[in-house]
C-alpha cells in the first residue's frame, strides 16, 4: 500500500477498528490521524497505537491525502460542509450506511472523488469484511488505495452498483449480530439444559469458529454439502437439522435480510 497520509474523522468504534488493522498490517502510525471532538477516545487510540490525533477537523483533513469519513450518518452533512474547503483532489472514503454517493457532491457542494464502503466490526481483528463501491470514473490508483486499506483489516468485495452496498450491509455489515443471536440462543438453551453458562458459551463459540472455519477453508465444498457430510440419516444432527427447517428457518433468514435491505434503503 502506498504510504499516504490518512486522516480519519470521527475516532469512533469503526475508526479504531480499521487503524487496529491498518498497523497491525504495518502501516505507518505517523501517517495517521484520527479526529474527534472529545479528548478520552483520541487520547486511547494515540496511547494504543501510536497515531497523531486532534480535536480540529479541517487542518487535520488538510494535511491528509485520504480523508476516511467516520461520523454517524446524521452528523455526515455537517462535517462534510465544513471540510469543503479542504478536500479538492483528495481522495474521501466514507463508511457511512445509508447515505448515496451523489449526496455527499451536495453536502461538499461540489464534485469530490469519493468511494463507499461498508465494513463490519470484526475489521478490529482482522477478520472484517467490507463491501466497496466507486463510481464510473474512479482512478484505479485511488480503487487500490480504498481496497488495499479494507484488506488490512480483513477480506473485501466490489460491487458494480451501489445498490450493492445495502446488500453488503444485509450480509456483512449487519451479519455479526445474526451470529451473536445464534450463539446466545446456543448458550441460553445450553444453560437450561443444565450446563454452566461459561461451558455452554465455550462450547458454541468454538463450534461457530469451527464450523466458519472449515466453510473457508474447503472452497470445493459447499455449505450443503459439509453439512451432509456430519450429517448422518436418523442421527442427532439430522434431527436438529429437521426441527430447524421445520421451523422455517431459510425464510426467517431471507425475511430478515430483506427487512435489512428495506432498512438500508429507507435510511438514503
Ligand atoms: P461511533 O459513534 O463509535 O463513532 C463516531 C465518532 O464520531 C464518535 O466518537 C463521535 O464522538 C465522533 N464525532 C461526532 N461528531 C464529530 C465531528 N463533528 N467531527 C469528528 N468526529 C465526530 O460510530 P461507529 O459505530 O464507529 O460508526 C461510524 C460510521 O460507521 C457510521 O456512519 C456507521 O454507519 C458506519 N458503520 C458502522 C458499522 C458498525 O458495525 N458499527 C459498520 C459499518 C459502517
Amino acid at each position: 500500500m502506498q504510504n499516504k497520509k490518512i486522516c480519519f474523522i470521527g475516532a469512533g468504534n469503526m475508526s479504531r477498528a480499521i487503524i487496529g488493522g491498518l498497523i497491525k498490517s504495518g502501516y505507518s502510525a505517523s501517517l495517521i490521524t484520527a479526529t474527534n471532538p472529545s479528548l478520552p477516545k483520541l487520547d486511547a487510540l494515540a496511547a494504543d497505537y501510536g497515531i497523531n490525533t486532534s480535536q480540529d477537523n479541517v487542518p487535520s483533513a488538510s494535511a491528509a491525502d485520504v480523508i476516511v469519513l467516520s461520523v454517524k450518518p446524521q452528523l455526515m452533512q455537517a462535517v462534510c460542509e465544513s471540510l469543503a474547503g479542504v478536500v479538492d483532489d483528495k481522495l474521501l472514503i466514507t463508511i457511512a450506511a445509508g447515505i448515496p454517493e451523489n449526496r455527499y457532491h451536495d453536502y461538499f457542494g461540489k464534485q469530490v472523488k469519493l468511494i463507499r464502503t461498508m465494513p463490519n466490526t470484526p475489521m478490529q481483528l482482522g477478520l472484517g469484511m467490507t463491501g466497496l463501491y466507486a463510481p464510473a470514473g474512479m482512478p484505479d490508483e485511488d480503487k487500490a488505495f480504498a481496497e488495499s486499506l479494507m484488506r488490512a483489516c480483513g477480506d473485501i468485495v466490489w460491487v458494480n452498483e451501489e445498490s450493492g452496498i445495502d446488500k453488503v450491509i444485509a450480509l456483512a455489515g449487519s451479519s455479526p449480530a445474526y451470529f451473536f443471536l445464534f450463539i446466545e440462543a446456543m448458550i441460553e438453551a445450553g444453560v437450561e439444559m443444565g450446563l454452566p453458562e461459561a461451558d455452554a458459551r465455550t462450547l458454541a463459540q468454538q463450534a461457530a469458529v469451527g464450523a466458519a472455519a472449515m466453510v473457508k477453508q474447503n472452497p470445493g465444498l459447499t455449505p450443503a454439502e459439509l453439512r451432509a457430510n456430519v450429517t448422518s440419516k436418523g442421527g442427532t444432527t439430522a434431527e436438529a437439522i429437521a426441527t430447524f427447517e421445520a421451523g422455517g428457518l431459510r425464510t426467517l433468514v431471507k425475511d430478515a435480510m430483506g427487512n435489512c435491505i428495506k432498512r438500508a434503503e429507507e435510511m438514503a
